[in-house]
């Protein structure tokens, strides 16, 4: 009897669809692409550098007329909630594409030493921990109202990230970014929801057989298994390698589903990603937003003054000549931080991330063991859209005091804010219920594992509801 051979039928290739050539074409341009990072790296450092070395703006002088106030409304009027947004929506073309540190750090790595990345670098708590060093820093010296401070930390963050390219680059890699940056590991987070990915067909990268080209992927990543978007930095280098890689559309809940995106093990053990989500993204971050204004701020300075005095260290706590790269002390424009202020914001946004982070880090615990099978930092994961949310919110208050400074007083702030926290908070509670659905197919398990998890929800949502609508 004759046998028929069985001959495996060939996988079909990536359909090159328009956004798939959209990534080709990245690749295929990347002379464009690195005279378009040159002329961000010139505006940023022009607008970094110049305005520290400028006078206070005089009366009457706006964004369009003194520089130092167009630098404070780009960098932290337009830049920063607008890179938010677009890694949600965009993945992380920011940093693959238009990150002046990035390119910058990259360009070091090229000409690097190249040794090898020492172990505390690649400790995974870095992001959680640069984050918050950098946010409380930040609020110590007020580095959004004040350009020296500005210079200060961008200018010394580029620098750290130079330096770093060129002892242990090698090749344009971004050792920086990939270990060391303050917002690498929130942007890795937003990125999860992103509806845009580079994703590898294992079967089309295992049946190749045309030439073997070296990618020169910048965050070091296997190109080979990429499924995630929070590492990859969207640069298009990749796409179309070995046929088996291309930019393509998804569904922004499908890598929070799928516990994280973590296509390897590694990834899916890590607790810090969500970690920082908790602590950094909602319980740090929104007291660093709010605390200028929190009554409790208030109270708590008022308290600790009072006590201060009543024991006589009222000469120790209220002198305020601690040098500006201490402590706020600009007192041409009448701003000046005593010690007392500087340990009340200390207090105040180590109490921020211990309630909020440490109530919302709980309750999914609990949530995650109700619903059984699932960890709590797989389940922590469904409240990135929540956290994105009330970063763009906070960051968004200094566009909206710049703009009311200009003059310009959009009359629908108040709407909007209440529709980005609620959609926020709605995408939030669906992929909680998606999840502890996953896990928990007994329906009063369920209930109660959905019922903690919404208790961060709605602690974050009260935080920023009493904040801008105090009064309700
Ligand atoms: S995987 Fe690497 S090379 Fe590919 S797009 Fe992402 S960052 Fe660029």
């Amino acid at each position: 009897m004759r046998t028929i051979p069985i001959v495996a039928a060939a996988p079909p290739r990536f359909a090159r669809t328009g956004i798939a050539r959209f990534g080709d074409a990245l690749r295929r341009h990347r002379g464009a692409i690195v005279a378009l990072q040159w002329g961000v790296v010139l505006c940023y450092a022009v607008l970094v550098v110049v305005p520290a070395f400028m006078p206070l703006p005089e009366a009457g002088a706006s964004i369009v007329s003194n520089l130092r106030l167009a630098a404070q409304f780009a960098f932290w009027g337009v830049w920063w909630p607008f890179v938010i947004v677009s890694i949600m929506a965009l993945g992380r073309v920011w940093c693959g594409l238009l990150c002046p540190e990035g390119m910058l750090t990259e360009l070091a790595s090229r000409h690097g030493l190249g040794r090898s990345i020492p172990r505390w670098m690649r400790w995974p708590g870095w992001p959680l921990a640069a984050f918050a060093l950098t946010t409380v820093y930040g609020q110590l010296v007020s580095v959004y109202e004040y350009p020296d401070a500005t210079l200060l930390i961008l200018g010394g963050s580029t620098v750290a990230a130079v330096a770093v390219g060129a002892i242990y680059g090698r090749g344009g890699r971004r050792v920086w970014c990939r270990y060391l940056c303050p917002v690498s590991g929130v942007f890795a987070l937003l990125a999860k929801v992103a509806p845009l990915h580079y994703r590898a067909d294992a079967r089309q990268w295992q049946q190749y057989q045309g030439p073997r080209e070296r990618v020169d992927c910048a965050p070091l990543l296997d190109l080979r298994h990429l499924a995630s978007a929070s590492d990859c930095h969207a640069c298009g280098r990749c796409s179309d390698h070995r046929g088996a890689i291309a930019l393509a559309l998804r569904s922004p809940n499908r890598e929070i589903l799928a516990g994280g995106g973590a296509s390897t093990a590694p990834a899916a053990n890590n607790p810090w990603p969500a970690r920082l989500l908790v602590f950094g993204l909602l319980g740090l971050a929104p007291g660093a937003f709010q605390w200028s204004a929190s009554p409790w701020f208030v109270a708590l300075k008022q308290g600790a003054a009072q006590w201060l005095i009543e024991r006589g260290y009222d000469s120790l706590m209220f002198r305020d000549d601690l040098p500006w790269w201490l402590l706020t002390h600009q007192p041409d424009a009448g701003d000046v931080f005593s010690l007392l202020d500087g340990l009340a914001i200390l207090a105040f946004l180590a109490a921020a991330t211990l309630v909020l982070g440490g109530t919302t880090w709980l309750a999914l615990r609990a949530a995650a063991r109700l619903a059984g099978g699932l960890r709590w930092h797989e389940l922590a994961l469904a409240l990135v859209p929540l956290a994105g949310a009330g970063l763009f919110l906070g960051l968004s208050m200094m566009t909206l005091s710049q703009l009311r400074a200009e003059g310009i007083v959009p009359g629908w702030v108040a709407p909007a804010r209440i529709a980005l926290l609620a959609a926020g908070a709605a995408w939030s509670a669906w992929l909680g219920a998606r999840l502890v659905a996953q896990h928990a197919p007994a329906l009063p398990r369920r209930v109660a594992a959905w019922t903690c998890f919404m208790l961060p929800v709605a602690l974050s949502v009260w935080v920023w509801a009493r904040f801008f609508f105090p009064s309700r």
